[in-house]
């Protein structure tokens, strides 16, 4: 990411440092919406798609949604150190190619990352410099449940599930940066985006600021 600045005698390049965003919430919290807008409206931001051993749901398209995989590939895919994380959830392995995103940071664009907090825990202690965490919460347990059924993709078994893993997953909100109680998905995305745009500015972020302030000092 370069944002070139200067003034009348010439341009001194102040770059930035990629960063990686991640979206955590229990299932049914709205984070793939959320995630989904962001994407659409941040042109610099590029998803992370996730390796997983569980099974394609409908809708969901191979390379786009996640590469999926058979528990045979996957367990390879670790022996060779090809994740940056990767984690067991919900009896199925995920897991972030890490490949993908250093080209992605390498072409200067940030990253977004859809991973439980198991994943959050190993990024951060890889690169906690370079990660912003924020953790999504459903306004209400009820709602939750609601909107887990709405979805109807997975069986009632599933659901029960996933429910009864959702206090576990929440139970990790402290580990995370910002906090979002998605009431409203237009509001929680201007959140997402606020958070971004003023993590994007941070001065340890920027690159080339010393010489890019001299200059407007000098005159440049
Ligand atoms: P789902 O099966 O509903 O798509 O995802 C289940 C959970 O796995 C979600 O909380 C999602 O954030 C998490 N997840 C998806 N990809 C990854 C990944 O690459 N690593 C980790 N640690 N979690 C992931």
């Amino acid at each position: 990411m370069t944002e070139t600045a200067g003034s009348e005698g010439g341009f001194i390049e102040v770059h930035r440092r990629g960063l990686m965003l991640v979206l955590s919430s229990p299932s049914g919290a709205g984070k793939t919406t959320i995630s989904r807008r962001l994407l659409s409206l941040e042109p610099s931001l590029t998803l992370s798609v996730s390796a997983t051993t569980r099974p394609k749901r409908r809708g969901e398209v191979a390379g786009v949604d996640y590469h999926f995989v058979d528990p045979t590939e996957f367990n390879l895919m670790i022996n060779r150190g090809e994740f940056l994380e990767y984690a067991k959830v919900f009896d199925n392995y995920y897991g972030t190619p890490r490949k993908a995103v250093e080209e992605i940071l390498g072409r200067g664009s940030d990253v977004l990352f859809d991973i439980d907090w198991q994943g959050t825990q190993q990024l951060a202690q890889a690169a906690r410099d370079d990660l912003v965490s924020v953790f999504i919460l459903p306004p209400s347990t009820r709602e939750l449940e609601q909107r887990l059924r709405a979805r109807a993709q997975d069986s009632a078994e599933v659901v029960a599930h996933r429910m009864s893993k959702a206090a576990d997953e929440m139970s990790h909100w402290a580990e995370y940066d910002y906090i979002i109680i998605n009431e409203n998905i237009d509001l929680s995305v201007a959140r997402v985006q606020a958070i971004l745009t003023a993590e994007r500015l941070k001065r340890q972020r920027q690159i080339g600021l010393a010489q890019f302030v001299k200059g407007l000092r000098d005159g440049q």
